[in-house]
This record gives structure tokens, sequence and C-alpha cells, in this order.
């Protein structure tokens, strides 16, 4: 007998058919001798509703108050749900988020779950009722019985961290998909569905517009090892199961506050190329990368930004024996490249990094949404003077590339910054051997910053992710460059980076306050920007995913305006316009469209 937590998301529950179906599956699990708790979402769009309501009275609404009317949609649900069990013959009894001693942080609309005491829900099993928990919501300062919620779509976090407290064996996710596709659907018709996909492959697809799961959720589920899928409450297809590591015996108080970071991983066989003033055209990365990649060798990270004159810049690393390879191949086809629309900035010019390199990485799901954990990273490093020279980030993942002989000390100020034992490499967790591509994602609302002549010195970057921290703005894709420029004897390097568009003038504003200070150029903000990224686990062992990515933007003619990697993901951002046509290029690049149309609600 196995004990399943199945959550129903809102068009799941949208109508009293729906609910029926919901009460139908529910007592068919129960009969194949399981032990059930089912977690709901607000039926359809009430919580939605209830937003606008709280709007037309308030333009800025009390977040207390909003919790108290926000929580309120799956405590509807929930009752409903157990009435038809009920009716069904099936003993059933329903609870809110503080009955069942869901405990969060008292942080109104946007609580994380500290604890969750399963005894309540554990009695009611054994007595053998079905327990119908209301998602998305909690308490807070037990001794005040705070009402919180979790924040939008908190519900998916709600059934697995329960699945973890009650050490579940399943946590099934119903949706109105038939689980995680290789793309949006909506913007690409060929997009397929997918068996499986690892915690982290989710992970980083999670901010990207796969909206099917809460990236918390998969947070736990990854800490924790809850086995979970995502499959259809329309059809009983098997869905797609989200793979984590084994279960960890980790504890579950702190639930959701466990670590930011998880693990301290370094590198010491890297060395660095860097192409400087190529010309800013479609096309350059492609041969770049495809003439690396026929030479078979295997390109860590990479990163290109653009800077004053329209002119790139553009650093990968490689394995230290492969050197010389990189190089000569960089050589010859630089001068076939052409020249920059600005010569008076120079030729185009390749340079080997000729002191060895390390690249030490901070990696953990815990990071999203938690702006401090990168600038502590730089700030660690900073306060040991040690300077970084590459950046390049992802959603669950920072890496530095450094001095190799700072690596020792490197990391043993990161594991004691982050309180964690160093680690070899990251966890990989798909039961075969995963594909190099899994799936490929837009987003359309970032905006690209640009700072400009930043010193360059330990420190730097620290501060000015200090400070963007201090405003809880989250930074994606952060790229620091290898081009230097010696202002009246002091060495300067250009970082460039993504925010949420919602957060970019506030970052602009920020940042130039502090200009004088610090010491750094101009700031320039872009939001007619994509990024498009494509992410798999087996591109580790695959040489040439970069190349192939690129070489489908340019058959379209599609401009590279920056480039960030990390070991499963590449991501580019790219003109606005052209976002669309530059990710179904992509996906069907890599072979993932099929010809099975996936029906998804409007
Ligand atoms: N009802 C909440 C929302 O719409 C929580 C959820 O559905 O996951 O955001
Ligand atoms: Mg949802």
């Amino acid at each position: 007998m196995a004990l399943i937590v199945q959550k129903y998301g809102g068009t799941s529950v949208g109508t009293v058919d729906r609910i029926l179906e919901v009460a139908r599956r529910a007592v068919k699990t129960v009969k194949l001798g399981n032990s059930l708790v089912v977690v709901l979402s607000a039926m359809g769009k009430t919580t939605d509703g209830l937003v606008k309501l709280a709007k037309e009275i308030s333009a800025n609404p009390s977040k207390r108050e909003m919790d108290m009317l926000l929580s309120t949609g799956e405590q509807v649900s929930i009752a409903l749900l157990s009435m038809a069990l009920q009716e069904m013959g099936q003993p059933a009894i329903s609870f809110t988020g503080a009955q069942v001693g869901i405990v969060t942080e008292a942080a109104h609309t946007r609580a994380r779950i500290l604890r969750i005491d399963p005894n309540r829900v554990e009695t009611q099993l054994n007595s053998g009722k079905v327990v119908v928990v209301a998602g998305f919501q909690g308490i807070a300062n037990a001794g005040e019985l705070e009402i919180t919620t979790l924040g939008r779509g908190g519900s998916d976090t709600t059934a697995v961290a329960l699945a973890a407290a009650l050490r579940a064996d399943r946590c099934e996710i119903y949706t109105d998909v038939p689980g995680i596709l290789t793309t949006d659907p909506r913007l690409v018709g060929e997009a397929q569905l997918m068996d499986e996909i690892t915690c982290d492959e989710m992970l980083e697809l999670a901010s990207l517009g796969a909206k099917v799961l809460h990236p918390r959720a998969v947070e736990i589920a990854k800490n924790y090892g809850v086995p979970l899928v995502v499959l259809s409450s329309w059809s009983d297809a098997p869905g797609t199961r989200v793979v984590s590591p084994p279960p960890s015996a980790r504890p579950l108080e702190g639930l959701e506050l466990a670590k930011a970071v998880d693990a301290v991983e370094f590198d010491l066989d890297q060395a660095g190329v860097s192409l400087l003033r190529l010309p800013d055209r479609p096309g350059v990365a492609a041969r770049l990368f495809g003439a690396i990649a026929q030479q078979n060798l295997d390109v860590d990270l990479i990163i290109q930004s653009i800077h004053e004159g329209n002119t790139n810049d553009i650093a990968f690393t490689v394995r230290r024996n492969s050197l010389n390879q990189a190089v000569a191949v960089a050589d010859a086809i630089v001068p076939s490249l052409g020249k920059n629309s600005r010569p008076e900035l120079g030729e185009p010019e390749v340079r080997a990094e000729e002191r060895p390199i390390a690249k030490v990485s901070i990696a953990g799901a815990g990071m999203i949404g938690r702006p401090r954990v990168a600038a502590q990273m730089f700030n660690t490093l900073a306060d040991a003077g040690i300077n970084i020279q590459m950046i390049s980030t992802s959603e669950v993942k920072v890496s530095c590339t450094i001095d190799a002989a700072e690596c020792d000390r490197a990391v043993a100020e990161l594991c004691k910054a982050f309180d964690v034992a160093n680690s070899p490499v990251g966890l990989r967790c798909a039961s075969q051997k995963p594909p190099a591509v899994r799936a490929v994602a837009l987003d359309l609302n970032q905006a690209r910053l640009a700072i400009r002549q930043l010193p360059d010195r330990p420190g730097v970057a620290a501060k000015m992710f200090g400070l963007l921290a201090e405003e809880n703005i989250s930074v994606d894709t952060i790229i620091q460059s290898q081009r230097c420029h010696n202002i009246d004897g002091i060495l300067t390097r250009d970082i460039a980076f993504t925010v949420a568009q919602i957060d970019a003038e506030a970052a602009k504003t920020v940042l130039e306050k502090s200009a004088v200070e610090f010491g750094w150029g101009e700031v320039a903000v872009d939001t007619e920007i994509a990024k498009v990224s494509v992410v798999g686990s087996g591109m580790v062992a695959h040489p040439g995913v970069a190349a192939k990515m690129f070489e489908a933007l340019s058959q379209h003619q599609i401009n590279i305006q920056m480039i960030a990697t990390s070991e499963i993901k590449i991501s580019c951002v790219v003109d606005e316009a052209q976002g669309i046509t530059a990710l179904k290029a992509i996906h069907a690049a890599f072979e993932l469209s099929g010809s099975e149309k996936v029906q998804v609600p409007a």
C-alpha cells in the first residue's frame, strides 16, 4: 500500500463536474489500496477574481488582508471535494493549511514553509479517510494564528512539501496539459510531451516560462527526493516524471528555508580563450563554435556580450590540454569573420589566457528568488582578495573563473560562507543517458542592463550585486566580459546582466546612484530583448550543442547579443522581435518537434 499525494490545479476543479471527476479519480486510487492526500487549488480563476476585487477597493491593499482574502478560494474547493467523496461513500475530511499545521515564515503573500506537523493528517489517513488539504496557504506566528499564502501558484509547493513531510511514496500533480512539454505549445505547435526530466533541468526551465510546476515545489522535491510526476486530469496517460536524486536524510525542520546553496564545486582543468572586438553580426558565434565542434573539443563556459560601437567579445573555456587546438581554430577563423564596424577600436584579436584558471561554482535549488546568494559569493571572494575573471549564472548555479592558484582558498572560503562540504561534480539524476537537449524555452520578460567600465579589482561585482540584492532584485544571467580597458592606468571591464523587466528601472536607478562612489560608468538598459535557452543534462558530454544552437540562429539571420552557459543550459539574448522565430528554429534544430498536436487550454 502506497501513500500518494495528488494535487489538482484550478482548471481541474473549475466546475462541479470537474470536482466530481477528481473525486472519481481519488476513489479509484483508494480502491487500488493506497492512502491518499489530495491538495487543491481554488476553482478555476477564483484567485484572479479575488485579486481583482481587492484592486477595485485599494490600489495597494494590505498584504495581510490579501492573504485573508486569497486563502478563501481553496477553502471552497476542498469542502466541495470532501462532500463529493462522502457522497460517493468514501470517507473524507478537508483541512485548511492551519489545521494541518503548515507553519510558514511571517511573510504575507510570499511565505516559505518552515515545517509541517504530519500528525493530524496521519491520524485521519489511518482511520481510512481521504484527507483533502487547501493548497497555497499556511499559518505563521503560531501563537497569533496569522493566515499566510505561499505566493501565486503555490499549491504545487504545498503538495510536494506535504509529500516530503509525510514521506509519501509519490506526489502527482494533475493539470490541464498532459505533462511537461519540450517548449511552450502556444508558441510552437510542434511541442512534444516528455517522459521524464530531471529536477535540475526543470529548475533551469522553471523561470523560463515553463509554468506547469512551481519552482519551489521542484526545489523541495529535489532536496527531499520526493518522486514527482506531472500529468493530465483529463486522461489516464502517464505524464512526465520529474526525476530527483535518491531521498536524503535531510531534517524536515526549516523545510523550505533549507540551505540556499547545496554544493561548492570546482574544476581546475580549465583554460580560457577570449576573442575581442569581433563584428556584431549573425553567424559569428555559429562559425566559431562550429569549427571548434568539428575538432571535437569540449567547450565548457561560453560568455558573450556586446560593447560600445557594436563590437563583440566572446570568451570560453576548454580542457587545458585542448587550449592550443582551440586557439589555433580561433586564429584561423577570426580573419574570415571580417572587420568590426568601428576599426578605430582595434582589430579582432584572439587571446589565450596564459595563467592557469579554475572554475568555482555554487549550486543549489534554494538560490531561486534569493538575490543575496550570488552577491554573497562575490563578497566572499572579494574578502579573500580573489579577483573574478568571468562570471556566468543560471537559475541554480553561479560560476566564476579565477586564477587557479587561488582555487583551494576560494573553495575553502565558499564552503565556510555557505556552510557546505565541497563536491567534485554536480548532481546528475536521470535514470538513463539523458539527451543533450531536453527542452527549449523563451523568456520575453527580461531586460538587459550593461554597466561600462567597472574597475577590475576584487569586490566590485560584490558591491554591485549587493546593492541590487538590497532592493530584492533578482539578477538572472550575469556576464562579465574579458575585455579590459585601460583608463588612466585603471583597468576596467564591462558587466552585463538581465533582470525581470519590472525591476529594470529600479536596478538602473540604484546603480547610477552609486556610480561615482564606486567608480563605474554608464548604465544602459534595453527592454526589447528575448532570452532563448536550451536545457539538457546530456550536453556536458556532447560537444557541438552550442554550435548547433548558434547555427540555427544564424540560418535565420538572428544576431546574438549575449551568450551565457551553465553545465546544463545555454542561453542567448536576441532582439525581442525575433524571439519566437528563434525559439522555433532552435526547437526544430534539436529535433524536438513532433507531429502530435498537444492540446492546451487558452
Ligand atoms: N490559487 C492560487 C493561485 O491561483 C494557488 C494555486 O493555484 O497554486 O495562485
Ligand atoms: Mg499552478
